[in-house]
């Protein structure tokens, strides 16, 4: 459709004002006011449901947060070098959530931030350079995260990062299980790194390889972490997706592997739309870093920050959202597998809790990649009132992470609204073909 004239004027002046690398959603761009609960409003009043924003992880504008972060603000606004009670407060019921190897935290303001210090921290601590992530990968914007992920579009890694496919439950072949197939993978990457006279340092995943396509995948961590262990690596588990419930019958992704990485990142939806980031890692592998950096984050730690982090823990744990997000997970996903028996552009469907890759194809046959339905199709659900995105490297994999508060009906409407975006998603590739 064409664009309504107020999104029209808006966009071109954001063109003539902001940097040229940032991007819109959606072929019709929302013109967003503003956010309640599970939904967000455009300038015209037309409601959207929120299925792809994992930020606001406990709703838009929720009212305990923003009631501690009015409150904060009124009260005290300085950083992690004044003694504070709340910064320890929220870090001892943050860390409660870690299994006991994981016992110290350090904050920033952005996964990228946490990224970037969790290199830090493997490089310090193994005195080696060598990386290895997954071949579509997303870490950060830093120089040193834009250098650990493929799918930047930065060019080609440098000589002592590998990037490994991820452990591919549909497009699998062959004898040996796929958490076997990947740990082989980065097993051999640990030993080209070696070859390349790169000491090995890190082992760095996203938990549940979001940018990859969504794999949650039974054993695969536990065995990739061995691997990289072997070689004397640390493993960083990325949580900026996954953590805080959103894999529902856990707290943090790799605990649904019952894995146990060395440093995790944190992000996204720690602090609800106020920036707060962070790092948790086992304090024998910090110790030393620590004695020989002293680490000051201005903002990172602060008071505000941590006022939001603490009510949004709250939420998760008085509201039971990771049991919400179990059960809510399942209506989803029953309501997908329903759509996927009338649709054959769906090819597969992976979910963990309230985190969902949808994989759609050309031709369920051959599994060609259905990059162009992809395309139609989120265009269509943003036409229909459903925001979601899509991942993986041909962009064929739908997206989609709705809050963790959902209630059944949100649920229901999340299908329906899928549903009516996938007829018109049909309708327009039979004309294509016609
Ligand atoms: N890691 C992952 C897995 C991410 O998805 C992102 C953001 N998309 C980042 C790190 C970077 O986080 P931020 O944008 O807060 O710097």
């Amino acid at each position: 459709g064409a664009l309504d004239p107020a999104a029209r004027a808006l966009v071109e002046r954001r063109m003539n004002t902001l940097g040229t690398g940032y991007r819109l959603f959606y072929r019709n761009p929302v013109l967003a006011v503003r956010g309640l609960g599970t939904r967000l409003y455009d300038a015209e009043g037309r409601e959207y449901l929120d299925a792809y924003n994992n930020v606001a992880s406990v709703g838009h504008c929720n009212p305990a947060v923003v009631e501690a972060v009015t409150k904060q603000l009124n009260t005290l606004a300085t950083h992690s070098r004044y003694l504070q009670d709340g910064i320890v407060e929220y870090s001892e019921r943050l860390l409660q959530t870690f299994p006991e190897s994981l016992n110290r935290v350090m904050y920033t303001n952005s996964g990228s931030e946490s990224n970037d210090l969790a290199l830090r921290v493997a490089r310090h601590h193994t005195g080696g350079t060598g990386i290895v992530v997954t071949s579509e990968a997303y870490h950060g914007t830093t120089a040193s995260c834009a250098e650990v992920s493929p799918s930047d579009g930065g060019g080609g890694l440098p000589d002592h990062i590998i990037a490994v496919h991820p452990p591919n439950s549909y497009r699998h072949e062959g004898e040996s299980s796929v958490a076997e197939v990947f740990a082989a993978r980065v097993t051999r990457a640990f030993e080209t790194l070696c070859e390349r006279g790169h000491e090995p340092a890190a082992l760095l995943v996203d938990s549940i390889f979001s940018s990859d396509g969504v794999f949650p995948v039974d054993g695969a961590l536990q065995a990739a972490f061995a691997a990289a262990r072997a070689f004397g690596a640390l493993v960083i588990a990325d949580e900026v997706q996954p953590g805080f419930a959103r894999v529902g019958s856990a707290f943090w992704g790799f605990a649904r592997d019952h894995a146990v990485p060395d440093l995790v990142t944190l992000g996204k939806p720690m602090g609800n739309g106020v920036p707060v980031a962070g790092m948790v890692a086992d304090s024998e592998i910090l110790d030393a870093f620590g004695q020989d950096v002293p680490y000051f984050n201005t903002f990172g730690g602060s008071s505000v920050p941590v006022a939001a982090a603490a009510a949004v823990l709250n939420e998760i744990r008085e509201r039971r959202l990771f049991e919400n997000a179990e059960n809510i997970g399942a209506i989803v996903r029953a309501g997908m597998e329903e759509l996927a028996a009338d649709f054959p552009q769906i090819g597969d469907i992976r979910s963990a809790g309230l985190y969902f890759g949808v994989e759609l194809v050309a031709d369920p046959e051959t599994r060609e990649p259905g990059t162009a339905f992809a395309a139609d199709l989120i265009n269509a659900c943003r036409e229909s009132g459903l925001l979601i995105s899509v991942c993986g490297p041909t962009s064929s994999t739908l997206k989609i992470r709705p809050m963790l508060t959902y209630t059944a009906e949100d649920a229901e409407l999340l299908v329906e609204r899928l549903g009516d975006a996938l007829n018109v998603a049909a309708r327009v590739a039979r004309a294509g073909v016609a």
